[in-house]
């Protein structure tokens, strides 16, 4: 049984540039939101927003967060994120709270900062390791123009908000700003969103842009030059994030891929094996170890006249370079290796 069909409020765990391997949990239905961004890689906002609901059933998701605790736990991050804003859930705080009971994983939750005026979001929000808020805009005309936001939403409150967070929470604040070209990247707009950051007092910002397929075909990406000039008039502590998305992975699932690479970062595996461990068609395994290999994430090493696939990127670097000592130094490893590899 893969993950997917595992689990149904959990995702991943995926590799995460800024987390690690971060543990996702879906707290709202897809597209459930406050906002309906230009550049949202999930599409259009289906059900726009500001009412706190219990979208879905708090405990089930409990309940798969212990199993994947008892059963692999392997995470740096549990994330409450997902297809919409986690912040609607009316009972995020104690999700969080339970969650921080379950495990000694820190709890982060991303957010579009949208409920940030309300002191009942901002005290669960407290409950958290940490915490990463968007803010795209600090004039009204840009934040509509990229968050079109739900009609009751002002920017000046959620900006007050983010504020008096910051006042009252001791963890870790990484502020995010998507850039999309020709909308939020003007000299005036990033002089109003240095001078925000002043008062928001992130421990990070995170400048990222359009580098996955947008709701709106008309949002863009900055170039990375575009995107250092902004660095540079923002100052520390901006950085920029963004990752290109390469061609091969337009066509895949990005859950089907960190879950191969969580896959072969623990064991070197065929074509063949992954297809079967992940239950997908060789096809589909082969386009994504293409793009995988392509991209260097992934190395193929041929071992007695079978070709093997080796996740290297980031964080299974050091276990990789492991695997790569042993692997065939001896007929006896090679021999424990594919032990470890029956089902
Ligand atoms: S806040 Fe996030 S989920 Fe909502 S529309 Fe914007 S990018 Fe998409």
């Amino acid at each position: 049984m893969t993950f997917q069909q595992k689990y149904r409020y959990l995702f991943g765990p995926v590799r995460s540039r800024r987390l690690g391997l971060s543990l996702g949990i879906d707290t709202v239905p897809n597209k459930t939101c406050t906002f309906n961004c230009v550049y949202c890689q999930l599409g259009r906002t289906t059900y726009q927003t500001i009412l706190r609901e219990e979208y879905v059933p708090a405990n089930d998701v409990m309940t798969e967060l212990a199993d994947f605790l008892e059963y692999d736990g392997r995470a740096d991050y549990v994330t409450f994120s997902g297809s919409g804003e986690p912040t609607l859930h009316r009972k995020l705080g104690e999700m969080i709270v339970r969650a921080k009971r379950l495990t000694n994983i820190p709890v982060a939750v991303l957010t579009c900062s949208a409920l940030m005026y309300d002191a009942q979001v901002r005290h669960e929000l407290a409950q958290a390791d940490m915490i990463l808020p968007s803010l795209d805009a600090a004039s009204p005309r840009t934040f509509y123009a990229v968050n079109r936001p739900h009609g009751r939403l002002y920017l000046a409150e959620i900006i007050n908000g983010l504020r008096q967070f910051r006042a009252e929470f001791s963890g870790k604040i990484w502020l995010e700003i998507m850039l999309v070209k020709g909308v939020n990247d003007d000299e005036e707009e990033i002089a109003l969103l240095r001078r925000a950051i002043a008062e928001i007092q992130p421990d990070k910002v995170h400048l990222n842009t359009v580098v996955r397929p947008p709701a709106e075909d008309e949002a863009q990406a900055l170039s990375d030059d575009e995107l250092r000039a902004v660095q540079a008039k923002l100052g520390p502590p901006a950085e920029v994030i963004a990752e290109r998305w390469t061609a091969p992975r337009l066509s895949l699932d990005s859950r089907l891929i960190s879950e191969a690479v969580n896959l072969i970062a623990r064991h070197p595996m065929t074509l063949e094996e992954i297809s079967h461990y992940m239950n997908c068609k060789p096809e589909i395994i082969a386009l994504m170890l293409k793009g995988l290999t392509d991209s260097g994430e992934v190395e193929a090493r041929t071992h007695r006249g079978q070709v093997f696939y080796v996740a290297l990127a980031e964080e299974n670097a050091g276990a990789a370079a492991g695997v790569a000592a042993a692997w065939p130094a001896s007929s006896a490893v090679a021999k424990l290796a594919d032990e470890d590899l029956e089902p």
